[in-house]
């Protein structure tokens, strides 16, 4: 027994919201044949989808079996939706590539049945309809009643308790439509069947109960079913549904799911070997990409590596540590760090930091190297007879230059000796333009990087 209680289902999001259902309040007698008439848009197929456990509902409930489905979990819904219900649609949704009889046995499947008994099943269904001799056909080789047909074959194979039909006759001419009808009449002498029809007509001549919907809401009722008659059928209702509940859910066993998605593939054979060629185009692609980029990176950082090693390390007599301007020294001295740490409420601190990089760079915290021992260290270290550590493996050639000048003196045209020394010679020259001493270092000081002869 299948109750609606309140039912109300909306569409989308606030503003542009649609209330499909507006409020729904309906019991179904266990057999009867249904008909729900009511313009297009006004709701019909939402409320055949919310009994038939296809859609949500916003509100209310649903009560099956004196059962309320607001504790139904995932797999009540899937037991409801496999053993109670069948359904049929306009467009039939049979399985192109498969014959009718295969179309029919698919509904079993699903439902844990042995072969041979799903065989024996589907043939049955199929008699019952008016098909017991086009088993073998494929649903494209037949006509629309015969299709529609078909799939109230499979809708039945279950033998479900209630049969929804969405205008299973919309897409029929009247002939074809009469004979479907009486064949949902005939069906609806022991189960529930709710249709949704376009057509009062036939609604009018062949059920039992005609519910009108207009803009989500009931309208008219031919039949009602509430009140005492509801409360005497609970109770057996629940019964039914205990014992069933006990018989335990049946499903697709793991071979049968094997054998089908093989028989799947195997019918679709041109699909499958485009679908597998592509899948391992893709896969052989990711490999391939994959690998590029490990060794990609892989060589650039051994690229890096080796760039680093060959780097040079210079070791000057005397050093300077230029970074004690730039990173800003030491602040204990001058407490000029100290405005970007705490400080005093009100306090003024000074920055001086322009004062401390000339203070750097004209009284530099110079360093002294003791280079004629650590000479003696690497000629130690470099001669592998002598060596105590390791270092030659690590360096690649050593390097000493000495700071001397090269005094090397030619004759000018004047007969005078001049030094050779591009620098000085530049310092004497501005000595004798300007007799500016400070220009003329400056200018020396810049030209050294000019000097006519290096030492390699
Ligand atoms: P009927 O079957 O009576 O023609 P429906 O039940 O299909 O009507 O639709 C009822 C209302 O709900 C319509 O206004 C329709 O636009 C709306 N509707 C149906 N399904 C959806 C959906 N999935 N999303 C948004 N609106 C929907
Ligand atoms: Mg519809």
């Amino acid at each position: 027994m299948l109750q609606l209680k309140n039912i109300v289902k909306d569409y989308g999001q606030d503003d542009q919201k649609v209330h499909a259902l507006q409020g729904v309040e309906l019991a179904f007698r266990d057999s009867e044949f249904v008909s729900i008439l009511g313009p297009s848009g006004c709701g019909k197929t939402t409320l055949l989808n919310i009994i038939g456990g296809l859609d949500a509902y916003t509100s209310g409930d649903l009560v099956i079996n004196g059962r309320s489905t607001k504790e139904y979990k995932a797999s009540d819904w899937d037991t409801y939706r496999n053993h109670s219900i069948g359904f049929v649609f306009q467009s039939y949704n049979l399985i192109p590539h498969q014959t009718v009889l295969s179309n029919v046995e698919l509904a079993l499947t699903l439902s844990g049945v042995s072969k041979a008994d799903r065989r024996r099943r589907a043939t049955e269904a199929l008699e019952k309809v008016g098909l017991g001799d086009q088993l073998k056909k494929k649903p494209n080789q037949m006509s629309g009643g015969q299709m529609q047909r078909v799939a109230i074959a499979r809708a039945l194979v279950n033998d479900p308790d209630i049969l929804l039909a969405d205008e299973p006759t919309g897409a029929l001419d009247t002939e074809t439509s009469v004979q479907i009808m009486e064949l949902l009449k005939e069906i609806a002498k022991d189960r529930l069947i709710i249709m949704v029809t376009h057509n009062p007509d036939l609604a009018e001549r062949y059920s039992t109960r005609i519910v009108r919907l207009l803009d989500g809401r009931i309208v008219d009722d031919s039949a009602p079913f509430a009140g005492s008659e509801v409360e005497k059928a609970l109770p057996k209702a629940r019964e039914k549904a205990e014992a069933e509940r006990k018989k335990g859910k049946k499903s697709m066993s793991f071979f049968t799911a094997l054998a089908l998605s093989f028989n799947n593939l195997m019918t679709k054979r041109a699909r499958t070997i485009l679908t597998s060629f592509a899948g391992s185009i893709g896969i052989i692609g990711i490999a391939l990409i994959l690998a590029v980029s490990t060794g990609v990176n892989a060589y650039i950082a051994s690229v890096q590596r080796d760039t680093l090693s060959s780097y040079p390390i210079s070791i000057r007599k005397e050093e300077t540590d230029l970074s004690s301007f730039l990173g800003g020294g030491d602040s204990t001295e001058t407490g000029d760090n100290a405005a970007l740490g705490p400080h005093e409420n009100d306090a003024v601190y000074s920055n001086p930091m322009l004062f401390r990089m000339f203070n750097t760079l004209f009284a530099p915290d110079r360093k002294e190297n003791n280079l004629t021992a650590f000479k003696a260290f690497l000629d130690r270290e470099m001669n592998p007879e002598t060596a105590k550590t390791a270092l030659s493996q690590y360096v690649s050639a050593i390097q000493y230059s000495y700071a001397m000048p090269m005094n090397v003196y030619v004759r000018n045209r004047d007969g005078q000796y001049v030094t050779c020394d591009l620098s000085k010679a530049f310092s004497s020259a501005a000595g004798q333009v300007g007799g500016n001493d400070a220009l003329s270092n400056m200018m020396s000081a810049n030209l050294t990087a000019l000097n006519l002869w290096q030492e390699i």
